[in-house]
């Protein structure tokens, strides 16, 4: 062999090597790591190398809605969303592989502006189908040159193997997510469980106490709901309590904590709040309840008022304050408010 040729081939080896090492890094990369904005971070940086792939979208279809991630210029950006555009709505729907040449770009449905720039040869569209479900929606972009055989495999495998990834990460997160849940919510309300919310309350306390910012507590209480179990059942007793809870929730800033401390009662815990906002807090909470009767069962001219007793109580600033003692004056505050005659907020 000629030493031009030579020194040639043991050229193009090289670069082929240092693809292969960088195409290893990022597999190992995708591998070690649980967190699917980092892995698009890398995946956004590095592609460029292989397959001549400059800018991409990948959609993969979650629990509710749909995680959207744009590589773009070397960066990733990542998008929850619950409607897909009318392109990938579009392919995802068709389950097949597309290449859209320039004369099909204008077309509908046109692709996301990031793979429509001047450039841009070519777009292939690859979903990847398990079981008969598109678990994912690739769609890359060629810039310059169109796609050659190889790249186009690569796209392939590469895609197929990073949804896979993605998927199992997402179905993990979800499935933890479960287990929390069960383990931390209210099964008839929702709400966070006594446990939980008391745990809230002890994290914020340190924090507020260390911060120097005032918390407030509300202990809610729903009025004569023995009474409501008695003459209506204990299914429309169940049904009044998830109501309540939906309108507490509904009405709640979203800082606050709310939880279900026992049967008919509610503990917020608000921060920071002084004890001027927290009787504004406890007032508004007492008359989304009062105000509106509660449907029972399917006639709409069966409603009940129900009224909520509030107590309440506050810390100020770095003062150390005993979680058992906050909770003793809001629940002495919220037995005047029962004493004076329900449906009431009293300031602990
Ligand atoms: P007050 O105005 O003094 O608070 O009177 P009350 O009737 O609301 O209070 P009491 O403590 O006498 O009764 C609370 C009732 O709440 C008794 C209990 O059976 C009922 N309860 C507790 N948990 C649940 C639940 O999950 N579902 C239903 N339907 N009832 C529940
Ligand atoms: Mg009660
Ligand atoms: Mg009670």
């Amino acid at each position: 062999m000629d030493n031009g040729l030579t020194s040639s081939w043991q050229e193009r080896t090289a670069q082929q090597l240092v693809r292969y090492e960088a195409i290893f890094k990022l597999l190992d990369e995708i591998q070690q790591t649980e967190h699917i904005e980092q892995i698009a971070r890398r995946i956004a940086q590095h592609w460029k190398y292989f397959a001549n792939v400059t800018c991409w979208r990948l959609v993969l279809p979650k629990e509710e809605g749909f995680l959207v991630i744009d590589g773009y210029r070397g960066e990733a950006q990542l998008a929850s969303v619950l409607t897909l555009d009318a392109w990938d709505a579009w392919h995802l729907s068709q389950q097949k592989p597309r290449l859209v040449r320039p004369a099909e770009l204008f077309a509908p449905p046109s692709p996301p502006e990031h793979l429509a720039g001047t450039a841009i040869t070519e777009i292939q569209v690859q979903p990847f189908v398990r079981l008969g479900h598109c678990t994912g929606l690739l769609s890359t972009a060629a810039r310059h040159e169109p796609f050659n055989e190889l790249d186009i495999k690569f796209i392939r495998l590469f895609g197929s193997h990073l949804v896979d990834r993605l998927s199992s990460i997402e179905l993990r997160r979800q499935a933890m997510q479960a287990l929390v849940d069960k383990a931390t919510r209210d099964a008839l309300t929702g709400l966070l469980n006594r446990g939980a919310i008391i745990e809230q309350l002890d994290r914020q306390l340190a924090q507020t106490i260390s911060c120097g910012t005032p918390l407030g507590i509300i202990l809610a209480d729903i009025d004569f709901f023995k009474v409501i179990n008695d003459n209506h059942g204990h299914l429309a007793g169940d049904e009044v309590l998830r109501e309540v809870s939906r309108r507490l929730r509904a009405h709640a800033f979203s800082g606050d904590s709310l939880g279900r401390y026992g049967g008919e009662e509610f503990l917020f815990v608000i921060a920071p709040c002084g004890a001027e906002e927290v009787e504004k807090a406890a007032e508004r909470f007492r008359r989304i309840v009062a105000n509106t009767p509660i449907q029972i069962g399917p006639d709409p001219h069966q409603a009940l008022t129900v009224t909520l007793s509030l107590g309440t109580a506050t810390t100020s600033g770095h003062e150390c304050h005993r979680l058992e003692e906050l909770i003793k004056r809001a629940d002495d505050a919220l037995y005047l408010s029962k004493g004076a005659g329900r449906n009431r907020v009293t300031i602990g």
